[in-house]
């Protein structure tokens, strides 16, 4: 039941987002294009907030980190040098009979979460007793996280030898099949064994969802980026990629920043802006697009203090997110057992969507790897002097920095505040039916902070309300509202997250106030005119999020 009323919140808050000018499928009058979003008037706001804060949080608050904004095209080779031509792939599959396309790790999921959804009938005693032998055949830590995967594990074991009497035998066959696959498809993918996955799909007779077959081809790695064509002639030019990531353009300016900035190790580069995916399949509304923004920071540290500061930034980045006032267990770690090419500790910032917890954030410790291979590539040093004395008294010397890397997706983080701040609340009493749909945006974040409404479009009152505005916008983005009752008018800024409304009066041409109503609470007051500019920009103000 909770399912459904999840997928209900969900399918509501996408239609709220397209209802309210938030996000519009791209390209709609040509039945759009898939996995790719368009940001309304109402979206582009939010999504600026958010951007801003994210900014403020980690340039404008850290002494030792600067922004940049480098291009989306870069040299090709930069792309060899990350790994990401021979390594970013996804092991897909095709049905012949439906000619669909699938991410081949993705289908064995779906068929572990059916051979599991047996554990539902269990008693909530038994359901404890399963999660404890699951943890214990897959490695996994107390939050649910595999924390290690066993080297070998062989797949009779698991099933013959676990004793497990306390369900029925028949759906334990079920539950018990599914930890099977677990763990072999977590093997196989340790591995890259394509094969291996092939023969799973097959042996576990996983089938198509719209053809119903199981006529499969062999399991291939896709490479997620996407290419173009580099100078006017396509014969003679070059290839180029639209970059899958935005942290290559830091590395790349490392020394350029380093030296015209004078930066002193530890100091970080943040950077906003496109990445590109062609992702094998793309779904979830704006989770997984095709072309999204990300928010990214290097932090560069001297080698062995990576740990440290790995660690700072864990819990620096969960702290920015609670800010926002998310309750506690709406986030998680999840720690990586599979570690990229590159790194030596990553871990994910898990958020409690609808449709499951899921990674907003990566947070990688990337080691030497990067700027090592770029020295390599271009042949060029990418080495710091780092004149601070050592427990020797020596300097440190020359050498290739520490990397970590704090990635968050903006596109999620929009998902997640739209699905954190929308709520239809019930407001009937007992004469009255009632309700409201309310976007509890954090002030900060809110696409306009204050709506100006003359009670009547007549008596000079819009004269008086347009005064007011004039004031206010140069602070504060606002939006000015005359059509419909009051009532009405609250309610539609309600919906798009307004804190503030204002309304302007027959007294307020008498002495100078006007009616404050205030969002979550709906409590109105009367206050000065001249008090406006100090009560909202309080509300609004970054450092209630900052500090
Ligand atoms: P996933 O496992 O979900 O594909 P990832 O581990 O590949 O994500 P990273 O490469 O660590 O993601 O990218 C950092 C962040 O960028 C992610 O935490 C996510 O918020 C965002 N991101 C990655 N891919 C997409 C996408 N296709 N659409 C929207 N956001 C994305």
């Amino acid at each position: 039941m909770a399912q459904k009323n999840n997928d209900e919140q969900f399918k509501n808050v996408i239609s709220h987002a397209k209802e309210y000018g938030f996000v519009f499928q791209s390209s709609e009058i040509y039945d759009g294009l898939s996995a790719v979003y368009d940001y309304g008037q109402l979206g582009a706001e939010l999504k600026n907030n958010i951007k801003s804060y994210w900014w403020k949080a980690m340039v404008q608050m850290h002494e030792n980190i600067v922004g940049i904004d480098s291009a989306i095209f870069m040299h090709p080779k930069i792309w060899k040098a990350s790994g990401h031509v021979d390594g970013f792939n996804d092991p897909m599959i095709d049905n012949k009979d439906s000619n669909k396309r699938y991410r081949a790790d993705q289908l064995l999921e779906n068929k572990i979460d059916e051979l599991y959804s047996e554990v539902a009938g269990f008693s909530d005693e038994n359901k404890t007793k399963f999660g404890n032998f699951k943890a214990e055949i897959l490695g996994l830590s107390d939050e649910g996280q595999a924390s290690w995967i066993p080297n070998f594990i062989d797949k009779e074991d698991i099933l013959n030898e676990a004793e497990y009497p306390f369900v029925n035998e028949a759906s334990w066959r079920f539950v018990k099949k599914g930890l099977a696959l677990e763990v072999e498809m977590n093997l196989a993918l340790k591995a890259e064994d394509l094969g291996r996955l092939k023969d799973l799909i097959v042996d576990y007779k996983v089938i198509c969802p719209i053809s119903k077959t199981s006529n499969w081809t062999d399991v291939r790695q896709f490479n997620l980026m996407f290419s173009t064509q580099f100078g006017a002639m396509a014969e003679g030019s070059d290839e180029v990629y639209l970059r899958p990531e935005t942290a290559q353009g830091i590395f790349v300016n490392f020394l350029n920043v380093q030296k015209s900035g004078r930066m002193k190790i530890p100091f970080g580069i943040a950077q906003i802006g496109k990445a590109f995916r062609n992702e094998v399949i793309a779904r979830q509304f704006i989770m997984r697009m095709r072309e999204f923004e990300q928010m990214e920071m290097q932090f560069f540290v001297r080698p062995g203090e990576d740990k440290k500061w790995f660690e700072y930034w864990k819990e620096a980045r969960l702290k920015w997110h609670k800010a926002l006032g998310t309750p506690d267990d709406k986030y998680r770690f999840h720690d990586h057992v599979k570690l990229a090419h590159y790194a030596n500790a990553a871990t994910d910032i898990e958020f409690e969507f609808p449709f499951g917890f899921k990674e907003v954030e990566g947070i990688h410790s990337r080691t030497d790897f990067d700027l090592t291979q770029h020295q390599e590539f271009s042949g060029k040093k990418m080495q710091y002097f780092d004149n601070d004395l050592n427990e020797d008294g020596k300097p440190y010397g020359n050498y290739v920095p520490y990397v970590i890397e704090t990635s968050i997706g903006l596109d999620r983080m929009f998902l997640l505040t739209m699905i954190n701040a929308f709520e239809e609340q019930d407001l009937s009493t007992d004469d009255k039916q009632d309700s409201r749909t309310l976007l509890r945006l954090h002030p900060a974040l809110a696409p306009y902070k204050v709506a100006v409404f003359p009670l009547t479009k007549k008596d000079g009152l819009p004269e008086k309300a347009r005064e007011i505005m004039d004031t206010l916008k140069f602070d504060f983005n606002c939006i000015y509202e005359e059509k419909d009752a009051i009532g009405k008018r609250y309610r539609r800024q309600d919906a798009i997250g307004t804190p503030f409304c204002l309304t302007i009066d027959h007294q307020s041409l008498e002495d100078n106030t006007v009616t404050i109503r205030h969002r979550d609470s709906m409590e109105q007051e009367r206050v000065a005119i001249a008090d406006l500019s100090s009560i909202i920009g309080k509300a609004v103000s970054w450092k209630n999020l900052l500090a």
